[in-house]
């Protein structure tokens, strides 16, 4: 196969798949068309491929169909000769894999939980007997589609997930002897744990629940948003389209700022810290966005993981010991993460710093 330079071509001298009307139509490429008009300099990241004499589009129908949307005559394509069959097999993969320009990962995640919440929903209307979970049918039906393994597309999923919410960096974990993890190490762990034993198998198993069904409402939602920006801007019910399109966007927002990704950096779940623990409100977990604002020593690891009690940092092996217990008079306990003054270590009570 050979690279020629990237160049422009006129779009009707181009030979196009016969679906490429139905793909505009389609709300992933409305979402993209916004994304080329307005964040990729007016052409996809990835020029779509076309082999070189027959000017026949090989990779890229969407991104193509995204720019017929935003009416270009002109677009610019990568183009190749002499390829082999396997070649055009290859590159013809990769357009699946490619279709959002998206990380792979990211779009196996999405179209998973896409997949379990369309299951859900099909479920609830024919009241089928279900044979596994929403998500364990789709994650069946997107490695049939890439012809892969369930288990490739849960660790796919994870990586995403991983990366998404861990986009904050963390101390190494200090593991003072790792036989202390009373957990399973089968499956990560859904959230940060501080190299520490916070949560049961049960526990993680809820929390991946709770992450899950939280994952299909923000891909419903995102898709939500989608359709409704396809509603054309000259029709009388543009602005209505607007209103719900903003107030989706709000709840996909909260949908997003509820999916616990770490374990309460203040309380870190003890049990006579979790009720009055106002960093998590008593849930003893926080989102990805309030790890972005708590203090590093909060974050600290293993031997170094500290908890925030009464206005003070105890490490967390000292606060596991009674006499760390809230004392019967003590409020509600104050955390200051922004101006930090609440969170300075005491330097008396023979505290072990
Ligand atoms: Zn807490």
């Amino acid at each position: 196969m050979n690279y020629l330079p990237p160049q422009l071509m006129k779009i009707s001298r181009i030979v196009l798949p016969g679906d490429v009307k139905a793909r505009m139509k389609q709300p992933h490429v409305v979402e993209l068309s916004e994304s080329i008009a307005k964040r990729t300099g007016k052409r996809p990241i990835h020029l779509p491929t076309v082999e070189y004499p027959s000017k026949e589009l090989l990779a890229g129908g969407d991104r193509l169909a995204a720019q017929l949307l935003l009416g270009y005559r002109s677009v610019w394509v990568q183009p190749v000769s002499q390829l082999t069959p396997q070649e055009r097999r290859d590159i013809r993969r990769d357009e699946n894999l490619h279709r959002r320009v998206v990380d792979r990962d990211a779009l196996i995640r999405e179209r998973v939980a896409e997949y379990a919440a369309e299951i859900e929903v099909q479920r609830a209307a024919e009241q089928i007997t279900p044979r596994k979970s929403p998500r364990g049918e789709a994650r069946e039906r997107v490695a049939a589609e890439l012809e892969t393994t369930t288990e490739a597309i849960r660790q796919a999923e994870q990586r995403d997930a991983a990366n998404v919410d861990t986009a904050y960096a963390f101390a190494a974990p200090h593991l003072s002897d790792p036989a202390d993890l009373s957990v399973a190490q089968s499956l990560p762990m859904p959230v940060e744990m501080y190299g520490l034993p916070l949560l049961t198998d049960v526990e993680a198993e809820e929390v991946r629940t709770v992450q899950d069904a939280l994952d299909s409402a923000d891909a419903l939602l995102r898709r939500t948003q989608a359709v409704l920006r396809g509603i054309d801007r000259s029709s009388p019910f543009a602005a209505v389209a607007e209103g719900l399109g903003r107030a989706t966007h709000q709840v996909a927002a909260e949908v997003r700022a509820s999916r616990p990704a770490a374990v309460c950096p203040y309380c870190k779940r003890l049990p006579q810290f979790v009720a009055s623990c106002s960093g998590c409100k008593g849930l003893g977990y926080v989102a990805a966005d309030v790890m972005l604002g708590v203090a590093d020593e909060l974050k600290l690891g293993g031997d170094l993981a500290t908890v925030a009690t009464g206005g003070r940092l105890v490490t967390y092996a000292y606060a596991l010991t009674a006499k760390a217990a809230v004392a019967p008079k003590a409020k509600k306990i104050r955390i200051e993460n922004e101006a930090g003054e609440e969170l300075v270590p005491a330097t008396d009570d023979g505290l072990p710093f």
